[in-house]
């Protein structure tokens, strides 16, 4: 019996890159997809604790949940699917998802889920999508998750995968760029008289780094990028070994 592979997104159950993404790691193995009933782009790695969820048959194999990505994953890691999948991989979203973004975005979280549950995964997202066919970004997803299958994935990582619409000049191995702040939220009135803000009004500037994601995707170059879910900065830890001692010291003297 072929391995059971986990497909997910947080653009919605109906979204033409999941379909797209399904049925390019369809050689792979039994596809099952498990995805939100509607959008939930940007809702970062948020779990659904308060109320029911909901599981709704949409096809053979195919699933649609009134939840979260994560949700989702959880889900069908832990109960839905026949068997653990040996990948999940979450995608095509509909936009990139580079850099520091990554921190907000649904299909990554995805990919996290699945990696904090002990399963390989990956995000996969397209930028431009408005400009380009899904044909590169499901070349890559292939290529990738065979390669990852094939090699596994070190503990606690997953891949963030980013297509640029377009011809491809070829696929690179990147860290994460980050994001220069300069724009300020914007401050308007409603016709109430009211003040409203609006943040992320324009375009994200980018600090140079030519090994960036930012930098392979400008250039027509997929991005695959390993990130780490051991979110501890080793080092700061051990440089900032005496403050444990230090605070101890000035907490007693508070509480005395
Ligand atoms: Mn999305």
């Amino acid at each position: 019996m072929p391995a059971v592979i986990l497909v997910t997104n947080d653009d919605g159950v109906h979204a033409p890159g999941l379909a797209a993404l399904a049925s390019a790691l369809d050689e792979l193995g039994d596809v099952y997809v498990v995805a939100p009933d509607r959008e939930q782009s940007a809702v970062g790695h948020a779990l659904t604790l308060h109320r029911p969820l909901r599981v709704t048959t949409v096809g053979e194999r195919r699933f649609s949940v009134n939840g979260t990505p994560s949700d989702c994953v959880n889900l069908a890691v832990l109960g839905l699917l026949p068997e653990r999948p040996v990948l999940v991989a979450a995608g095509i979203n509909h936009g990139s998802n580079l850099g520091d973004d990554v921190t907000y975005s649904g299909t990554v979280s995805a990919a996290m889920e699945g990696t904090l549950l002990g399963v390989p995964s990956m995000a996969v997202s397209q930028s431009d999508p408005e400009t380009g066919t899904l044909d590169g970004a499901q070349a890559v997803a292939k290529l990738v998750a065979s390669r990852v299958l094939v090699e596994g994935l070190p503990g606690k990582t997953l891949l963030n995968i980013n297509v640029p619409a377009g011809p491809l000049a070829g696929i690179r191995m990147t860290r994460l760029g980050h994001r220069v702040y300069q724009e300020k939220v914007v401050r308007e009135t409603d016709p109430r008289g009211l003040p409203y803000y609006w943040i992320g009004a324009g375009p994200p500037v980018w600090s140079e780094d030519e090994a960036s994601d930012i930098a392979a995707v400008h250039r027509g170059m997929a991005s695959v990028t390993p990130l780490h879910l051991d979110l501890t900065h080793h080092g700061a830890l051990q440089r900032m070994g005496e403050w444990d001692g230090a605070l101890s010291a000035l907490l007693k003297k508070r509480l005395r």
